[in-house]
């Protein structure tokens, strides 16, 4: 069942509490390294502050320790600026979560205004998802609005017991929470065919719960990454120092045998004397690679064939780069199934961090039809799993 959104709640005049994710990548210097997060949540917020209301925004930034020295560069500041210039509206930044400051802001403010509270993970009740945290914030304002993707799966206070302090007709999601649940709901769901899954990355035992899941819907998976290598040595091929999991070989077995012809591995391979750039690399195909060598990608036959089967798709999904692709040198495979997504007429979906980073690298992110915003909160989604960030939420009428 869809949920209720912030289209469905009344807002015009009231303070709407709006739980964003502006957890962004940051230099070193503390600056907004990339504020695709802040521009995903404008819709949501645009649309409240048109129909009259007020914004009080929350989030949180990094991994907060405790001691104010050290967590100064997880303030909320540089975020609220960016999206001030954003917005093209003043944010007022306060330097707390609920204390006088934030009360203050709260109280005075109008429709139109936005107030940004200070990281609620500066509270230790946040993580612990304390009823009391959550009914201070739940004091600032009328309504709850939830459109932080990317926190979807933790049951912090902001999240869980906050939405709870309100009656039904005050809790939703916002636009982006319901984007990313209409394209959930077409890749758990029974899509149009071809149904493709295309997974790489460092380690089969981060996605093992997302691949039994999804073997089971798809009609091929496409294997790229380093978890190709743990595969290639549970057939029993020679693998060279490829990065493998050794723990992992019956697994991997396992699901070679019951997946039948579904899971598809590489052809051909880049292999690299060394996983670093400048390396002497050469392509070899087959099952098997050069002792001493390292498998760093797919290689340009496998790249290629991948290509032809995302190009035919009727719904592809992808989570896992192809190779090391931060090393330009190892680069190409992973740009290769980018190039074929955004060419592809299919519905094409990107989730995982690094594959979401490696997409928007590419400058292929708009040519996909969606990239999701959360990494883990996407793959758990993908293993089947239920939040409670989202159960709190009221299905629409
Ligand atoms: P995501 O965040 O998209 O879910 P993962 O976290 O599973 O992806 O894996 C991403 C990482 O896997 C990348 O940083 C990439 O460098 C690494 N990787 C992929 N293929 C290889 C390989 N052949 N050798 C070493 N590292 C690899
Ligand atoms: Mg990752």
């Amino acid at each position: 069942m869809p949920k209720q959104t912030v289209r469905d709640i009344d807002v015009a005049g009231r303070k709407v509490f709006v739980r964003v994710d502006f957890n962004v990548p940051q230099t070193a210097s503390g600056e907004v390294a990339d504020d695709r997060r802040i521009r995903s949540a404008l819709p949501t917020l645009k649309h409240i502050l048109e129909r009259g209301g007020a914004l009080v925004l929350a989030s949180h930034l990094g991994r907060p320790t405790g001691d104010p020295a050290a967590d100064a560069p997880f303030r909320m500041d540089r975020p609220a600026e960016r999206l001030a210039q954003l917005l093209g509206c003043p944010v007022q930044k306060v330097s707390d979560t609920v204390g006088p400051e934030a009360q203050a802001a709260c109280q005075a403010l109008k429709p139109g205004g936005v107030v940004m509270l200070e990281n609620v993970r500066f509270n230790k009740g946040e993580k612990k998802g304390d009823p009391a945290f959550a009914r201070a914030m739940a004091g600032l304002v009328d309504c709850y609005v939830n459109d932080a993707f990317g926190t979807c799966h933790r049951d912090e206070a902001s999240m869980v017991a906050l939405p709870e302090q309100f009656s039904a007709d005050r809790r939703a999601i916002g636009f982006l929470v319901e984007k990313e649940l209409d394209i959930l709901a077409t890749l758990l769901g029974d899509p149009r065919r071809p149904y493709i899954a295309v997974m790489g990355g460092a380690k089969v035992s981060d996605k093992i719960g997302v691949i039994e899941n999804l073997i089971k819907k798809v009609d091929r998976l496409l294997i790229g990454g380093a978890m190709t290598y743990t595969f290639l040595k549970a057939q029993g091929h020679e693998i060279g120092k490829s990065k493998v999991e050794a723990d992992k070989l019956d697994l991997a077995r396992g699901l070679l045998e019951s997946a039948g012809a579904k899971i598809v591995l590489p052809s051909d391979h880049l292999v690299a004397s060394a996983p670093e750039a400048g390396a002497a690399t050469r392509v070899v195909k087959g099952g098997d690679l050069p002792a001493d060598w390292f498998g760093m990608d797919i290689g340009p036959e496998t790249a290629a064939h991948y290509g032809q089967i995302i190009h035919t798709a009727g719904v592809v999904v992808w989570n896992g780069p192809m190779g090391k692709f931060e090393t330009e040198d190892f680069a190409a495979g992973t740009k290769a199934v980018a190039h074929a997504l955004a060419k592809s007429p299919a519905i094409t979906a990107v989730g995982g961090g690094e594959s979401a980073e490696a997409i928007e690298k590419f400058g292929l992110a708009d040519q996909v039809s969606h990239v999701s915003t959360g990494g883990g909160a996407f793959l758990e989604s993908l293993e089947g799993k239920k939040f409670n960030s989202l159960a709190v939420i009221p299905d629409k009428a």
